[in-house]
């Protein structure tokens, strides 16, 4: 249950005077739409961070998908493989290009799209895989890349989630043809609203700059040869995006820390089988963007029971994410398993980058005096 002032709030943002000394210059400059420095040292510096040539920062990261599938040629008649449980807007996007978005289940471990659905889904029409790497624990991306190579597919990372995460040792956003971030206020970092694409590709950058401002042609005035968007990200906003990546893996391990204080301080409710985590696969370094566990049957209260007790300590919690295919939108006649059982036994814990020791410890015996097997 998420509300404002929460006495343990379920993420927080660590902004501060760097980033206000950011906005002070962006705004003393005069620079305060989608052109300026901050603008280039933000994608540059982003794009550095994670491994590829090319950023092209927007307003949202649900602009960025939706823009990176426009870029792509992504559009009426075609499918989308995502996963079904993800947050909306990667289903969304899709369809705001006139595709279809194509479900595939969890993976039961860790959550993120099982590499091993993924083929049963493909048809004639089916033109790119969207991996979202959940709660910032990396896709299989060596399994996912196979697929798509072998059927001719295009990959749009969706790391919404996952800043900083690594796959193998390589960071995430460095895999798909272009991969997608946000830096919405409860991400790993955060520029109010916004978000980025980045690809390796300069052909397709240029591509994704054109369609991000209106189609514009850049070589004659005010003439638009495609219908494009305004995607852009704002100057004071990229103020805000350049002081936080100084940040990212101070950020990244004060979540990591997170992860391994639960991870240890619910250990006996796990040994009993109450509870379940979701791991760390040996491949991966999960950035665990929002903390979550399952609360099993024979923990003797359900997820929803856990929530409102939490919430009467003012403690905030979310259920996981509904699988998309189960909400009105997306209805459909078919069922993914991993995802519904996931969904209905999910919690997720408070993550914020405030959160202390003893906030982890309290919301932990918490949890365990609950459970009526002790
Ligand atoms: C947050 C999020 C998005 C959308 O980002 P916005 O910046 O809120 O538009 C897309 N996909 C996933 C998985 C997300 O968590």
């Amino acid at each position: 249950m998420e509300a404002l002032g929460m006495r343990i709030p379920i993420a927080d943002p660590d902004i501060g005077e760097e980033e206000l000394a950011n906005v002070i210059t962006a705004v003393r400059s005069g620079w305060i739409s989608s052109a300026g420095e901050f603008i280039i040292r933000f994608e540059q510096q982003f794009a550095q961070y994670c491994g590829a040539k090319y950023g092209v920062a927007t307003s949202s990261g649900t602009a960025a998908i939706h823009l990176a599938l426009a870029a792509l040629g992504i559009g009426k008649e075609d499918e989308v493989i995502v996963p079904t449980l993800t947050f909306i807007a990667t289903a969304n996007a899709v369809t705001f290009t006139g595709a279809s978005p194509v479900f595939v289940d969890s993976h039961p471990e860790y959550w993120c799209m099982d590499p091993n659905r993924i083929e049963e889904r493909i048809t004639k029409r089916t033109k790119a895989i969207i991996p979202v790497h959940l709660y910032g624990h990396p896709c299989d991306m060596s399994a996912i890349s196979d697929i798509a190579k072998s059927y001719n597919l295009l990959i749009i990372e969706d790391a919404a989630e996952a800043h900083g995460a690594e796959y193998k040792h390589q960071k995430v956003g460095s895999f798909g043809d272009v991969s997608c971030f946000s830096f919405y206020g409860n991400k790993i970092i955060t520029t109010g609203e916004g978000g980025m694409c980045l690809t390796d590709n300069e052909e397709l950058a240029t591509r994704l700059r054109k369609l991000r401002d209106h189609g514009k042609n850049s070589a004659r005035a005010y003439w638009h040869d495609v219908i494009g968007f305004n995607y852009r990200m704002t100057n004071l906003q990229a103020a805000v995006g350049v002081a936080q990546i100084d940040k990212l893996d101070r950020l990244i391990q004060k979540k990591r820390a997170i992860g391994a204080l639960y991870e240890e301080a619910l250990g006996d409710l796990v040994q009993q089988g109450v509870i379940k985590l979701y791991h760390e696969m040996p491949w991966s370094k999960s950035v665990w963007w929002m903390y979550s566990i399952l609360i099993e049957d024979s923990f003797g209260k359900d997820r929803n029971e856990v929530a409102e007790e939490l919430l009467n300590r003012e403690i905030a919690t979310r259920p996981v994410f509904y699988p998309i295919h189960t909400m009105p939108p997306y209805y459909n006649h078919q069922t993914f398993p991993v995802s519904e059982e996931i969904s209905r036994k999910g919690l997720t814990l408070p993550s914020g980058l405030t959160l202390s020791n003893d906030d982890i410890t309290t919301i932990c015996s918490l949890i365990t005096s609950m459970s009526q097997t002790r």
